[in-house]
């Protein structure tokens, strides 16, 4: 109180620290504080002559954007203190409630296009190869892999086609511009970005067995195991009790 009614040479020009309590400045008789030399000071003096004091301990108030918070909320005060960007268009094609979080990270990663593909990997090593290791043509990048790619467009269409969608896009850009209007039912759009996002982590973790270990799997067992994924989050919701989960899990109807 002292630092905002008089400036940073409050506390000195008071003899008061600057985080000296209520009780620092009290003794028997009442306030202990120095004679007034100002008219500031004595403005000071009148108010605090004035505030009833009790015995009962000292209580926080918080207060964010200058609103007193019933309670301290990190919440409330890292949305405050953080720095505000605007919202990107495809964040909703990324995280969803029923994202899968290794699916979804990877799936940020490409809409950021920060992986490895052999075509970043080329611009820092010219001598790197850049055939892609799925259809053993073509140049690897992201928007080969998702899905011009000859073996990646077959995962796509497999798990796509489970979701009665038969108008799938094959471009990169083209598929972020559908995806949230693929259909009118909102419930089989979360399950297609499920889908998508299934799809992206599937392709590119066959691609990097192929690229680590030589082992490669035909699409059909790629869409397989990527859609286990999606059917095993689907249950894990249901058994917390997700309505959504329900939903999805009708709409992926597992065999
Ligand atoms: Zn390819």
């Amino acid at each position: 109180m002292f630092y905002t009614f008089f400036g940073h040479d409050g506390p000195s020009r008071l003899g008061v620290p600057l985080f000296a309590t209520v009780a620092d400045v009290r003794n028997g008789a009442g306030w202990s504080l120095t004679s007034a030399r100002s008219d500031k000071q004595l403005q000071l003096l009148a108010f605090v002559s004035t505030l009833a004091l009790n015995d009962a301990s000292d209580v926080p108030h918080w207060y964010v954007n200058g609103r007193l918070q019933k309670a301290f909320v990190s919440k409330s005060v890292w949305n405050v203190i953080r720095p505000h960007k605007p919202l990107v268009s495809w964040s909703t094609l990324v995280w969803h409630k029923a994202a899968i979080p290794r699916h979804a990270t990877t799936a940020w990663l490409f809409v950021l296009n920060r992986n490895p593909t052999l075509d970043r990997l080329q611009s820092w090593n010219p001598d790197n190869l850049t055939t892609c290791l799925l259809c053993g043509s073509g140049l690897e990048s992201r928007d080969h892999l998702f899905f011009d790619c000859a073996y990646s467009v077959v995962v796509w269409l497999l798990i796509t086609r489970r979701l009665n969608l038969h108008t799938a896009p094959y471009s990169w850009n083209a598929t972020l511009t559908w995806l949230p209007t693929a259909h009118s039912d909102r419930y089989v759009r979360v399950a297609l970005l499920q889908g998508w996002q299934a799809a992206i982590y599937g392709i590119w973790f066959e691609r990097n067995t192929r690229f680590h270990t030589g082992l490669t799997h035909s699409p059909d067992v790629v869409a397989r195991n990527s859609l286990r994924i999606v059917i095993d989050k689907c249950y894990a919701m249901c058994s917390l009790g997700s309505a959504l989960g329900s939903l999805l899990l009708q709409i992926w109807h597992p065999l």
